[in-house]
């Protein structure tokens, strides 16, 4: 077991926790303690809040021009490239991924950390308005909101970091951030990679600890302006309880349950089968489900469902399991114990609600979080596993026999975070893709992103949008000046 880590970074100065308290990190691979990290507290909080408030008030970087924040976002990116093998690997143990995936994920953060860049080095700057009279000149600007709490959650902990560190920077903020208590380590390198790129002193606060006391403290605490919070809907719903009293900005990235649709047109050739059905496979399964826009729910044509299905639990059953770095893994473990118990729950209940097994519903033998790569059949509308957020490497299956009925089971959720259509049919394509009521919708696709096209959720799956100019207006406040500029008595009052 290593030595504890100082992880609490304030004010520019790496230390422990105001209470001693340390917390282990489990490799969820083999369940064993690989750091140890200082567990902050509501003290530590505070004192990370108060120096990105100095920070803000009397420092430089909320005043520096747009051309500097810009290059040094570029000198993080740079860094993130030199860094990617050793901070991709350390994403894989911490967080249960594969190797490849690790480095994904780096290549990722770079590619936010540029675009933000580039997109507040391409803007005019604020917006004249016409005010109607050549004696007034009336401009619209954007200022920095002040202090961001930034909370992230386990599954992608460097990703998500950046998707509000980067647009946080870019617009002049300073910030405290709390990683998820499970996987913290990758934040803890990307802070000292922003100080190594020049960052002022302050700007960049982060702590360790635990959702119900730093997350808690960051979303009531009266000197934060903003809280920018990933995560599930039950802690979403307690941070913006809390945020509501200070009337902070809030925003949230929530849950989702997503509908993976396909329709048998898509299907009419082998290779459209074989692309549809090892796309629903990645949809379902990558990061063991552990994706906030998982394909959890496959919804298919009816006449296409038993050689779709079969198929489906065919390849499933080969997937290989194996520790991240292990030369031919294909999919991780899940990243704790609870969240495995969670998912050998939900698989329970399924079955007792009478979905039928086709692949997977247990763990492997040997160490570790694993668990099987599982696909229900049979399942309906009405079952938990079809209704709640898994988050594992659980698929479902339900059937349509028209467009209409599609539509209907994809948006019968709370969440509205991601969904896809398949098909042959270009018409049927929009129209389905202009009927869902989710977030972001792929045809004939599933997973991938853009770091210029909006991310966030309808319904229960979030407030705002990460990523796209959207994601750079969350750090932002408009002030409209109006300038007089010959100022003369209004004379409204007589005397
Ligand atoms: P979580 O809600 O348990 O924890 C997320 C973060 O919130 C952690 O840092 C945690 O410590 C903190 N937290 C917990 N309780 C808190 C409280 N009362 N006040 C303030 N902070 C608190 O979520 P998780 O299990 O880490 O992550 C999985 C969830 O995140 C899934 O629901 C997933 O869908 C969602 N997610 C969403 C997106 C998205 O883009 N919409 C992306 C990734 C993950």
């Amino acid at each position: 077991m290593s030595a504890a880590q100082q992880t609490i970074h304030v004010g520019g100065e790496w230390r422990p926790a105001v209470s001693g308290a340390t917390r282990d990190i489990i490799d969820p691979a083999d369940a064993s303690v690989f750091a140890v990290v200082s567990e902050g507290g509501v003290a530590d909080t505070d004192d990370a809040v108060a120096a990105a408030r100095a920070a803000f008030h009397d420092g430089s970087w909320p005043r520096t021009s747009v051309a500097e924040r810009a290059d040094l976002l570029r000198r993080v990116a740079t860094l993130l490239e030199r860094d990617r093998e050793k901070i991709g690997a350390l994403e894989s143990q911490d967080a249960g991924k594969t190797l490849e995936e690790g480095r994904v994920d780096v290549d990722c953060v770079r590619d936010a950390f540029r675009y933000f860049a580039d997109l507040v080095m391409n803007e005019s700057g604020g917006r004249v308005v016409d005010a109607g009279t050549d004696e007034v000149h009336s401009v619209v600007v954007h200022e920095p909101v002040g202090v961001c709490a930034l909370i992230t959650p386990w599954n992608y902990p460097l990703l998500q970091a950046s998707w509000k560190i980067a647009p946080a920077l870019a617009a002049g903020n300073t910030f405290v951030i709390k990683p998820s208590e499970i996987t913290p380590l990758t934040t803890v390198a990307l802070i000292g990679l922003l100080m190594e790129a020049g960052l002022p002193q302050g700007v960049a606060n982060l702590v360790t600890g635990a959702g119900a006391t730093v997350g808690a403290r960051l979303a009531e605490h009266p000197d934060v302006d903003l809280v920018s919070f990933t995560g599930g809907l039950s802690s979403g719903t307690k941070v913006a309880r809390a945020a509501a009293d200070t009337v902070k900005k809030v925003a949230l990235e929530l849950g989702g349950k997503n509908p993976n649709v396909v329709f048998a047109d898509a299907c009419a050739t082998d290779e459209g089968f074989d692309t549809a059905v090892d796309q629903a496979l990645n949809a379902a399964f990558i990061h063991s489900g552990q994706v906030c826009s998982a394909g959890s729910r496959l919804i298919v044509e009816e006449p296409l469902r038993d050689r779709f299905v079969t198929e489906l639990a065919r390849r499933a059953e080969r997937i290989r399991l194996g520790r991240g770095t292990d030369p031919g893994a294909e999919c991780g473990p899940l990243v704790s114990g609870q969240q495995l118990a969670k998912t050998e729950d939900f698989v329970a209940s399924a079955i007792a609600e009478g979905a039928v097994l086709r692949a997977g519903g247990e763990r492997p033998e040997g160490p570790g979080y694993f668990y099987r790569p599982t696909v229900l059949d049979r399942c309906d509308r009405r079952m938990r596993v079809v209704r709640e957020e898994v988050f594992g490497p659980v698929l479902t299956v339900e059937t349509f026999r028209t467009e209409e009925e599609a539509v209907t089971l994809a948006n019968d959720t709370e969440y509205g975070l991601a969904g896809a259509v398949w098909t042959a049919d270009a018409g049927r394509a929009r129209r389905v893709a202009g009927r869902l009521r989710h977030g972001t919708v792929w045809i004939n696709d599933f997973h991938p992103y853009l770091p210029q096209a909006e991310w966030g959720g309808f319904g229960k799956s979030g407030i705002g949008r990460e990523l796209g100019p959207t994601g750079l207006a969350e750090y932002r406040e408009a002030k409209h000046i109006y300038q007089n500029l010959a100022p003369r008595p209004v004379r409204w009052f007589a005397g």
